[in-house]
């Protein structure tokens, strides 16, 4: 058996100047997923407590597998501040359309009941972006982290299905972009409209590909990679995007900034990445939150 390290629960920061939004989320909606630190659980209600208590007070959750799609609206309708993202994540599109090799990472995917095919699963999307708790599409994009050669064709397929159906309903999209930065822009150039909303969630691009944003003027999502000392690229896309280009988020229960990083994230941590970008920003806490709240709200609205 190796060293096992624990990590805690990260400690609750201090609330912020101002309440910000989380624009993406993936909340739990079954027992199984809830996360844990350390074997200590942490439910839903007490994820959404801890985050008011911090000035997170809105988040979008996004269910990007079929199975999770009508519990997440559930949720919503349930919680006071929580609004709905749907997609079929572009990983799972390459399940829907059969492929399951396995991943350049050596992960073999599994391809299982729900996974009917890839155009009956984007009908399911598209069913229920009338919903009001829907504030958006996504994630959708390219994986190529996880998925090989055979299922790319099928994410771009998806990709390009939900784009369409994004601009059909005037929804913002949120786009997952995974080791494929130059074919997710190429596709985005090719299929999107002037005036669609895109947001790259959890913007993992260099400079020059914040250039290519701020010319579309598209968003980028940061979440706690931006604090990681080895991402200097990110902290220069940073520096060079347009303030009013920029949100936040957390894509918990994953990428946890610093100082908790290794631990699981959740809504109320990212009071920590908040303030982070304060700094970067060289601002006040209190201007940094108008600024990210302000952003969020154009591609999102209110709720
Ligand atoms: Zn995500």
């Amino acid at each position: 058996m190796g060293k096992h390290k624990p990590r805690p629960w990260p400690d609750p920061p201090n609330p912020l100047a101002l309440p910000v939004i989380d624009n993406h989320t993936h909340l739990p909606v079954h027992e199984g997923e809830i996360p844990r630190a350390d074997g200590v659980k942490m439910p839903l209600e007490e994820q959404l407590e801890r985050a008011r208590q911090v000035g997170v007070t809105r988040m979008i959750s996004s269910a990007c597998e079929l199975p999770a799609f009508d519990p997440m609206l559930e949720l919503a309708r349930a919680h006071e501040g929580v609004r709905v993202a749907l997609a079929i994540h572009p990983n799972e599109a390459a399940l829907h359309a059969g492929f399951a090799e396995p991943s350049p990472d050596g992960l073999l995917p599994q391809v299982r009941e729900y996974h009917v095919p890839l155009d009956e699963a984007l009908s399911a999307v598209e069913e229920r972006l009338s919903d009001p708790m829907v504030v958006a599409v996504g994630e959708s994009g390219l994986d190529y982290f996880r998925t090989a050669d055979p299922g790319r064709e099928a994410q771009k397929e998806s990709f390009r299905a939900h784009i369409e159906m994004a601009a059909r309903h005037d929804l913002p999209l949120q786009i997952h972009d995974r080791d494929a930065h130059e074919d997710s822009i190429a596709l985005l150039r090719e299929c999107v409209r002037s005036d669609q909303r895109i947001v790259f969630h959890c913007f993992s691009g260099d400079a020059q590909m914040a250039d290519i944003l701020a010319e579309n003027g598209w968003y980028a999502s940061f979440a706690g990679p931006i604090s990681y000392p080895a991402n200097d690229n990110l902290r220069r896309a940073f520096a060079v995007l347009p303030p009013e280009l920029v949100l936040v988020e957390t894509d918990a229960p994953y990428l946890t900034p610093l100082p908790w990083r290794g631990c699981p994230n959740a809504s109320y941590v990212m009071a920590y990445t908040v303030r982070f970008m304060a700094e970067l920003w060289g601002i006040s806490e209190q201007l940094a939150c108008e600024r990210l709240t302000e952003n969020t709200e154009r591609v999102y609205g209110s709720w």
